[in-house]
């Protein structure tokens, strides 16, 4: 298995590509614990990939604790245990390999961008440490790779002393969850406004707060796409923003499939299916990690050969209120006359008591929008209207402070919040 020098072209790239899942592909067929996958290893080629099974979160939560589960190709030689909730609360624990977490830091490494940094920058890796949570000590290994002087602050430093500590060391950059950054805008505004880049990880990221970033002379850039089970799948030139990441090709292939596992064609959005390519740990075959994106049809300016991937939402972005089952397209598209569109940083709020319930948008999206024209907006959406019309509806407010309250455990902003926390993943 061997990442390549990304200044090939396509043919190289795809070449890399191939060889690389015919080693997997040996790999799982001489494996003697790989016995979910053997019986379609056959399909493990560029020809046929298409025709494997989809293979979901539930079934890896279930495999995910057992480390001779039927998915593994090789197993012991354990280096790194993560967890992370599954979609069903249901803790999932992930044993990654000693070759395979070498892998993940070596793609975040290759992948991240640092123009504008300078050689040996300071950056503050403000991410939550512990929890077995992956993301913090991602971020470590891979900017030691790269060469930064890496300030582990973690998210407990007080804003004063991260105020103080970016200005005393001239500090490049930071890398945080979207909703740190929003508190530490409103905390230490010019201090964030000195740093040269932003990097955000494990959540959206508001286009609109990127924007002013940007205005400020602020680079905003993904640290990486990447999940915990799979490690890095896109990264972000200097060229792309928002949700645009390219593809680490080589080692990754991506396919955005409709709900039977069939091929979407170009530029049509739908579930990503990632299949790893490795010869050791676990097997990921078009494996759904939860996201919808786009494959976009037209290159990037950089003149990358890989592929430019587009994330739209999560697909668990959805939630019973008063008994009818909404999603958060259905207020993309109630509230897009407002200007609000799929990668908007904003919140749905559901309160109940006793039987009766108060929605409450949050976030800088909806922050200008008044209350009165919210609630038209979603009575005029045919799902959205039982909601808003419900007898046991009491009322929508619109917090105009701009921020998104409420936050997961791990700090991040779940689309809807509704009783308390519900964790994504990263
Ligand atoms: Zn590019």
């Amino acid at each position: 298995m061997r990442a390549i020098d990304l200044a090939v072209d396509r043919t190289g790239l795809l070449a890399a590509q191939a060889s690389n899942l015919d080693l997997m592909r040996a790999a799982v067929q001489r494996s003697r614990t790989c016995t979910a996958v053997q019986p379609y290893a056959g399909l493990l080629t560029p020809q046929r990939l298409a025709e494997a099974p989809l293979m979901t979160r539930d079934q890896l939560a279930a495999w995910g604790s057992q480390p001779a589960a039927p998915n593994r190709i090789t197993t012991g030689d354990v280096r790194l245990v993560l967890r992370s909730s599954g979609s069903s609360g249901r803790v999932r624990t992930l044993l990654h390999d000693r070759a395979f977490n070498e892998r993940v830091e070596a793609l975040g490494a290759r992948g991240l961008c640092l123009d504008g940094l300078g050689p040996n920058p300071f950056v503050v890796n403000a991410l939550t440490p512990g929890d077995l949570f992956g993301g913090f000590g991602f971020a470590e290994a891979v900017l030691a790779r790269r060469g930064a002087a890496v300030l582990p602050t973690g998210t407990t430093l007080p804003p004063e002393h991260l105020a103080e500590l970016i200005t005393d060391l001239d500090v490049a950059a930071i890398v945080a969850l979207p909703a740190l950054l929003h508190r530490l805008r409103a905390a230490m505004p010019a201090e964030l406004a000195r740093l040269r880049c932003v990097y955000f990880l494990g959540d959206r990221m508001d286009g609109a707060f990127a924007a002013e970033l940007r205005a400020g002379g602020t680079a905003v850039r993904s640290f990486a796409y990447s999940t915990t089970e799979t490690g890095p799948i896109g990264y972000q030139c200097a060229h792309l923003d928002g949700g645009d990441h390219h593809l680490h090709e080589d080692l990754v292939i991506a396919e955005v499939v409709d709900e039977d596992g069939r091929r979407l064609p170009d530029g049509v959005p739908g579930a990503l299916a990632v299949t790893v390519l490795t010869e050791t740990g676990a097997a990921l075959v078009r494996y759904l990690v939860g996201d919808r994106v786009t494959l976009l049809a037209h290159g990037c300016p950089c003149g990358s050969p890989a592929r430019v991937l587009r994330l739209g939402g999560r697909d668990d972005t959805s939630a019973n209120i008063d008994g009818t089952l909404v999603t958060r397209d259905m207020f993309d598209n109630a509230l897009a006359a407002h200007g609000v569109t799929g990668s908007s940083a904003y919140q749905v709020g559901v309160s109940v008591e006793e039987g009766l319930f108060r929605l409450a948008l949050a976030g800088t999206a909806v922050a200008a929008l008044p209350a009165d024209a919210a609630l038209a907006a979603l009575r005029s959406h045919p799902t959205l209207r039982k909601v808003a019309e419900s007898p046991r509806f009491r009322g929508l407010t619109v917090d105009p402070s701009g921020s998104l309250p409420r936050t997961t455990a791990r700090g991040k902003v779940p689309f809807f919040a509704i009783g308390g926390d519900h964790d994504g993943q990263s």
